[in-house]
């Protein structure tokens, strides 16, 4: 591929940290499925490119080519643990070392870039691809409402700056599409603060309106006020392509993903609707004394449990907690989540509200209580509980282990649980149309790949 010449070079650059990278590369695959004689260079850090290069490897095209970036970090430089370090010296050196393996890219196939697709969170993109001559089409990965608290960071600031804490617990009427949330809910950057991150999001209202398209991870259907009346007026082209961690409907396993750790065989062994599932993503987790809280819940139900922990938190449990006999509980490193969720024993989903795993969670149907670490998560947060009505926030924000007990018996066993089941089954259906072959997010698709190939 490296030789021929392509129609068209399109120049792909990810923001490496949670999960953005990856539904950035699966949209990449579909697109370098739609327009085969276009090529595609990606460009990601090292680390990144390795672990989604390796899992992704049936999917990945000879049109698309990897390039590693470096995660500007300084030779020698120890980081303190604070994950804003790490995303603060990848954007500040950021611009500089994209530039340099773009012009690699160029020259290695003697073809210009002819468009520039970038994460949302990589707002010099905007004038990257002025100095190119290209178009630049962000993609957002976060919910669409985190948007709007982006584009409205100045006029939040300032009924901050008004209110203060007395502000907390008021919703955000003035803002459009922001009815339901609190400045509580908000991320941290979008008030005022002084890293790199918050800064390079406050830009994010003034460039986004110079794209020529933004894309967004999600189905229109899911929230038409905000989309309809308030986002596309302020952007170029809206293009909601769907949910892009998973393929709806969602495929078995793939043999190079097998089920590892065996959750698929267990569910199959237990009881329709009754499984607790509990995983809080690849980057944070609730503290020592909320995750002790949450297994004494979990111990004083009756109900089996599957907990995908990562291996550095298991020795924060009750002594006995993992492993031991007992065949209704099972607690794994990793869990094959999107499946997991599919499975029919599913009953409900304890989630920290990163948006994959709410959209996952969406996908299948599944009810969820939700435990917010950072970020965006308080949003989406609201978003399950006050627009969709699909979840609840535990009591009080944190796990207690009488706040859990209490949303388990709700979601599990009383009537409110199952009116959110059947909100939850009926949003699946939304989703399952608008991810079907007449469905909305492939009209938005094709006309991506229609504004990737005029250039
Ligand atoms: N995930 C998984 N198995 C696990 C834990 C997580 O497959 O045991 C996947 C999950 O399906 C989701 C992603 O990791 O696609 C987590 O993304 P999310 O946006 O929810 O959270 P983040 O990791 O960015 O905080």
């Amino acid at each position: 591929m490296n030789r021929i010449s392509p129609k068209g070079h399109v120049a792909i650059l990810a923001f490496p940290f949670g999960c953005h990278a990856k539904p950035v590369l699966n949209l990449v695959c579909k697109l370098a499925k739609a327009a085969p004689n276009t090529r595609f260079s990606f460009f990601n850090t090292l680390k990144s490119n390795d672990s989604l290069f390796s899992e992704s490897k049936s999917e990945i095209l000879d049109n698309i080519i990897p390039y590693n970036v470096s995660d500007g970090v300084p030779t020698n430089h120890v980081l303190t643990g604070n994950p804003l370090e790490a995303v603060d010296l990848f954007l500040k050196a950021a611009p500089e070392n994209f530039k340099t393996c773009i012009e690699k890219a160029m020259a290695d196939t003697s073809t210009q870039i002819s468009c520039l697709i970038t994460d949302g969170f990589l707002v010099f993109g905007s004038q990257m691809a002025e100095n190119l001559d290209v178009p630049w089409i962000p993609i957002w990965i976060p919910l669409p409402c985190t948007l709007s608290a982006h584009i409205y960071t100045d006029v939040i600031r300032h009924l901050y700056a008004n209110d203060g804490v007395d502000g907390q617990g008021k919703t955000l009427e003035v803002i459009p599409g922001l009815s339901t949330m609190r400045i509580e809910d908000l991320p941290e950057e979008v008030l005022p603060s002084e890293s790199l991150f918050s800064h390079t999001l406050r830009r994010i209202g003034l460039v986004l309106p110079q794209s020529t398209a933004v894309v967004m991870n999600f189905y229109q259907e899911l929230n038409p006020t905000l989309l309809e009346n308030d986002l596309k007026s302020k952007l170029p082209k809206l293009l909601n392509v769907g949910f892009l961690s998973l393929s709806l409907p969602l495929p078995p396993l793939p043999p190079s993903e097998s089920d590892a750790t065996g959750c698929l065989s267990w569910l199959d062994e237990q009881r329709a609707s009754s499984v607790v599932y509990i995983s809080f993503g690849t980057v944070g987790a609730p503290s020592r004394s909320e995750l002790v809280a949450l297994a004494e819940a979990l111990e004083a139900i009756d109900a089996p449990f599957l907990w995908s922990l990562r291996d550095n938190f298991k020795d924060l449990l009750p002594s006995g907690f993992v492993g031991g006999a007992n065949k209704h509980r099972k607690v794994v490193s990793w869990a094959p989540q999107a499946q997991v969720l599919g499975h029919s024993s599913i009953g409900v989903f304890v989630t920290h509200c990163g948006c994959n795993s709410v959209y996952e969670s969406i996908s299948n149907g599944i009810p969820m209580i939700c435990r917010p670490l950072f970020g965006d998560h308080r949003m989406t947060a609201r978003m399950v509980e006050e627009l969709w009505g699909v979840g609840e926030k535990v009591e009080g924000g944190v796990f207690t282990k009488s706040g859990v007990i209490k949303s388990f018996e709700r979601i599990l066993k009383n009537e409110e649980g199952k009116k959110m089941r059947e909100k939850a089954r009926a949003l699946k259906e939304i989703v399952g149309v608008a991810a079907g072959p007449s469905g909305s997010a492939l009209q938005d698709f094709r006309t991506l790949v229609d504004v990737i190939s005029l250039f």
